[in-house]
């Protein structure tokens, strides 16, 4: 039967709880419970075995026991650091429980003299006497089951004891609601699955919850994707929807661009052009995704493309991550339009209050018919006069709200490409997006050569200072990548600031060093200066990741190159090699690699496809770890494995397509929703 009052219970804050207060509810934060579904969500990672009842003759030096006993003497001792003991008895003999740290106060409450307790705690020999030290457990004797038994153990924070813990859970446990079946029936019947309440019972008291495939789990697993496909589902009706005005164009920008360009256009990028194309001229928006290793040329693709959605007389939004790469496309689009009547715009934090006025002025009256900014594209004030396309570089950038943000300024007549140098399985895109089209640029320009990638062992840097040294003669710039920005006593890895003080001794003022924790201003005035030659070598942590283009970098070292995924050490190297001259990776290691190790390297000399490395990287080191995946959204997931329960991804994933196609409304899965705090999300958004 669904218990229509109690439902409401479960979105409760924890502090409803009688007994928790401002304190434990602070605790259970940093656990992230602050809802009572949370606390119920939340699943014990072991057992300990308390199922053990002995008497006081059977005790062995050692064991984990529970035993009943009656207290039948206190020893509180007036001197500081010995413990308090209290002499407890059965009908068979003495036994002693042994406090350290301990108020008295505190003992005679909960040991009350000639009263019987259950106690559970680890046996100890001292000085001829069985005793039990600081037990675990001092409970009531009609509460015996609460420890007489497998018990849960849960990851706690300090300040908060398992006892204390699960007698809070046990007040919510003894009040969950049934709740109304949102899985279909097929689904229960071919995977076995319980309904809601019991899987969460059987999880908190069987020894389940570390199989990740057992029906229990699959339950809430297939309950968290539903979810989540379910608040992104809005997101995917965009594609659906009928655009009022299709594009019509007949190609004139793209043939004149073409014609100009320097290069021929790879047979890869071409089909694209003409995929994406069609897609604009179509009635149904667009919502596509391009991925392509770096370099191999996206940003032309989408210029084409943009030049055609202006020639059918809308506007179009580039939005890059950083204000050097937006910096970039922008002189690149300049360059490219240059014959063309086409009026691009610019648009970045740094412009003064009267520069951004005019631009946004432009913006809404039509006068700009491109405008290339960053992040500062969402803002609310920017206002298109007929946004018909929005292209968003390096979308794993961005989150999925800013994604939807500008999808959602230009109306019905928007389309949306995303582009993206990061491989993403198709797990992944139906995560992050649901139905989306991808395109991929698989073919490399025929100018471009692969990056030759060599390993060092760490005490050969003197080899590698000298191989900089004729670089440099050469005229080239090189990175030198260290993981850390400080010196770390606790991570054996180098340090970017350590590295440029020793550079610095060699190549004097021709060093620069950027990292993380410096101010944005900062990284990008360094980096400017790095484009324009005037500093050599550039020591950074990983803060180079995103596509910008140095054409005069050949040569990338990256030190404790073991510490990387694969695909990152990809897209570091992808930083050198993108003008015409030989691109040239030194992976540094520290003498003793795992054979691990050994065998990533050997994939990276071998293979220079940016598709084919995710792939091996996804093997080697399973899901979670891959550049990119946090940010575009499995650190959302609690229960699910987007490797491990692909089966369920595709399953939930029809599932919410046959909803879709029956307009079912999706208020019936609000609780679904709540309970994985999707609901906000999705039903605030209905203008979307
Ligand atoms: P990414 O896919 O990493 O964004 P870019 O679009 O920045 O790559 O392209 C990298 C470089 O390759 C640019 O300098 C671009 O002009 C050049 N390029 C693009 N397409 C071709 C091609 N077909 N032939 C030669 N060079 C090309
Ligand atoms: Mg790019």
């Amino acid at each position: 039967m669904v218990d229509l009052k109690k439902k409401e219970l479960l979105f409760k804050k924890v502090s409803s709880i009688q007994g928790v207060g401002k304190k434990l509810s602070s605790y259970l934060k940093t656990k992230k419970i602050e809802k009572i579904s949370d606390l119920l969500l939340n699943f014990p990672y072991s057992f300990t075995d308390r199922t053990k009842l002995v008497k006081t003759n059977q005790l062995e030096n050692g064991k984990l026991i529970t035993i009943k006993l009656k207290v039948i003497k206190y020893n509180f001792p007036r001197k500081k650091n010995l413990p308090n003991t209290i002499v407890c008895e059965d009908e068979f003999g003495k036994i002693n429980l042994t406090y350290f740290n301990s108020n008295e106060f505190y003992l005679r409450n909960i040991l009350k003299l000639n009263n019987w307790v259950v106690i559970s705690g680890k046996v100890n020999f001292f000085k001829g006497k069985y005793q039990i030290t600081n037990p675990d457990y001092v409970t009531k004797l009609d509460k015996i089951d609460f420890v007489n038994k497998l018990v849960p153990k849960y990851y706690l924070t300090e300040g908060l004891s398992e006892n204390q813990y699960r007698k809070i859970l046990e007040k919510a446990i003894n009040n969950i609601p049934s709740l109304k079946e949102w899985i279909p029936v097929e689904v229960i019947r071919k995977e076995g699955f319980l309904n809601w309440k019991d899987t969460v019972l059987k999880l908190h008291s069987l020894n389940e919850f570390d199989k990740k495939n057992s029906y229990l789990n699959r339950r809430l697993v297939f309950d968290e994707i539903l979810a989540h496909f379910i608040s992104l589902s809005k997101h995917r009706s965009f594609n659906k929807r009928i655009k009022n005005n299709v594009k019509n164009f007949k190609l004139i920008n793209q043939n004149q661009i073409i014609s100009n360009l320097e290069f021929e256009l790879t047979n890869n990028q071409k089909n694209i052009i003409k995929e994406i194309n069609e897609d604009l001229k179509s009635n149904k928006r667009m919502f596509r995704i391009l991925q392509g290793d770096v370099g191999s040329g996206k940003t032309i693709v989408a210029l084409i493309n943009i030049s055609n959605v202006i020639e059918s007389g809308y506007q179009c939004a580039f939005m890059v991550p950083t204000d050097i790469l937006a910096r970039q496309h922008y002189d690149l689009t300049l360059k490219i339009f240059k014959n063309l009547e086409i009026k691009v715009g610019f648009l970045t934090s740094k412009l003064t209050s009267s520069e951004k006025n005019i631009v946004l002025e432009k913006t809404k009256n039509g006068e700009i018919d491109l405008l290339i900014g960053t992040h500062s594209l969402f803002q609310k004030k920017i206002k298109f006069k007929s946004l018909g396309l929005a292209v968003v570089d390096e979308q794993h950038k961005f989150g999925v709200r800013q994604r939807m943000d500008l999808s959602k300024k230009g109306s019905e007549n928007c389309d949306l490409l995303l582009m993206s140098a990061t491989p993403i399985p198709r797990t992944m895109i139906l995560c992050s997006y649901g139905d989306i089209e991808v395109s991929k640029l698989i073919e490399k320009p025929n100018n471009r050569k692969s990056i030759i990638t060599y390993s060092k062992p760490e005490n050969k840097i003197s080899e590698i200072i000298d191989i900089v040294k004729k670089n440099i003669k050469k005229n080239s710039q090189v990175f030198w990548v260290c993981p850390l920005i400080k010196e770390s006593k606790v991570l054996n890895f180098s340090s970017s600031i350590k590295r440029y003080d020793e550079l610095k001794k060699i190549f004097k003022n021709q060093v620069g060093l950027i990292h993380g924790s410096m101010a944005k201003d900062e990284k990008e005035t360094l980096l400017e200066k790095f484009l324009k030659k005037e500093i050599k070598i550039l020591v950074s942590t990983t803060v180079i990741e995103v596509g910008i283009d140095f054409p005069n970098a050949n040569l990338i070292i990256i030190e404790n190159a073991d510490k990387y995924g694969l695909a990152q050490l990809h897209q570091l190297r992808g930083r050198v090699g993108r003008g015409n001259s030989q691109g040239i990776c030194i992976l540094v290691f520290k003498n003793n690699l795992s054979s691990n190790a050994v065998q990533r390297i050997k994939i990276l000399k071998n293979i220079s496809d940016g598709f084919k490395i995710a792939d091996e990287d996804l093997k080697l080191r399973g899901f979670g770890n891959i550049l990119g995946y946090q940010q575009s959204g499995t650190k959302y997931f609690k229960f699910a494995d987007p490797i491990y329960h692909n089966d369920l991804f595709e399953l939930a994933f029809n599932h919410v397509k046959k909803i879709e196609s029956k307009k079912e409304n999706f208020k019936e899965y609000e609780t679904l929703l709540k309970l994985f705090d999707k609901a906000e999300i999705t039903f605030s958004n209905d203008d979307f």
